[in-house]
């Protein structure tokens, strides 16, 4: 039997600590681990990684908090398109969506997607096409819009203007959620869901849907979701460098993680973090920003959860 356990991240775009009141701090860790637990229940109960991480995404997705699903990024248009992927690092199965509009859960349709068996990667239309052909829930496009992120928008807009985009802070900038996860029978799974950047180009897809990018899962080896600058995430193919460095080099999972996001991507002057699963122990959570939202049950069931430098306990997951 393995050790279960489960890791998450709500994007390496946290805010500065002063932004936010406590109680909105307090509130995003809550719902933090309200996802973690999601997932935990069902590896407890024996179930499958991928069905863990799936849970765990889906309550991060629900959040206004995190930047995906409700809550999610505009593009410059004033318009979402969202991405998603999950892997099944059993199998080498994998979902994904990119640039979706009206499905509430992207994520659990890239889950079908997955248990297609078939295509891996659907766009656009034909995403939520494909959502709504499996029945899943489907919202009009103001549902994922929330005040924050407007507001975002409109600043990122006023800095474009300006020409001080790279003085705006990650938190304005972008975000994401993901989860790993490994099951009793040590089979490791990933997934990742983002509105992508605040005003990114219409029709930009992100690391978040490609999978060895920004989502990957391998069992014995690892499993990793990423956030931060999609496209280097893309060029340095960075969630399989990860797994490559482990496979191929031997090194252990904190190492390979730590060595991607600093060694690998922060010399691309980018915002950048990961939540990453080994075959044994507990997540980690490498970033090179102010804060990153994250958060684990650690393989004794301690709950975890932060958003800068500090963990926060918070209690004995049942
Ligand atoms: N990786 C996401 C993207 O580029 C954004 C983020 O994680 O902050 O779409």
């Amino acid at each position: 039997m393995a050790d279960i356990t489960i890791g998450l991240h709500g994007g390496a775009g946290a805010l500065p600590r002063d932004q936010l009141s406590e109680a909105e701090w307090a509130q995003a860790r809550a719902d933090m681990k309200a996802a973690l637990l999601a997932g935990w229940k069902i590896l407890r109960a024996g179930g499958t990684a991928l069905d863990a991480v799936e849970a765990c995404v889906i309550v991060l997705e629900d959040s206004p908090h995190f930047n995906a699903g409700h809550g999610a990024a505009l593009n410059a248009d004033g318009e979402h398109e969202l991405d998603a992927a999950i892997m099944d690092g059993a199998t080498f199965r994998a979902g994904a969506l990119a640039g979706v509009r009206r499905i509430r859960n992207p994520i659990s349709a890239a889950r079908r997607l997955l248990e297609q068996d078939d295509t891996v990667l659907l766009g656009g239309a034909a995403g939520d096409a494909f959502a709504a052909g499996e029945g899943l829930a489907m919202v009009d496009p103001a549902y994922f819009t929330t005040e924050r992120r407007v507001k975002a928008l409109a600043s990122l807009k006023a800095r474009a203007l300006a020409g001080t985009v790279a003085q705006a802070s990650e938190g304005e900038k972008h975000g994401t959620v993901g989860a790993v996860a490994r099951d009793s029978r040590g089979n490791l799974a990933a997934a990742t869901s983002t509105g992508g950047f605040n005003n990114k180009p219409v029709g930009r897809i992100g690391d978040s849907p490609i999978i060895g990018a920004g989502t990957y899962a391998e069992n014995g080896i690892a499993a990793v979701s990423g956030t931060g600058r999609g496209e280097v995430f893309i060029r340095r193919v960075a969630a399989h460098e990860v797994a490559a460095r482990i496979r191929l080099g031997g090194a252990e999972i904190g190492k390979a993680a730590h060595g991607v996001i600093h060694d690998v991507l922060s010399p691309h002057g980018i915002g950048a973090g990961m939540i990453a699963l080994g075959a044994a122990g507990d997540p980690v959570a490498p970033y090179n920003t102010l804060g990153m939202h994250r958060g684990w049950i650690t393989t004794a069931g301690a709950i975890f959860a932060g958003s800068h430098e500090d963990m926060v306990a918070m209690g004995l997951a049942p």
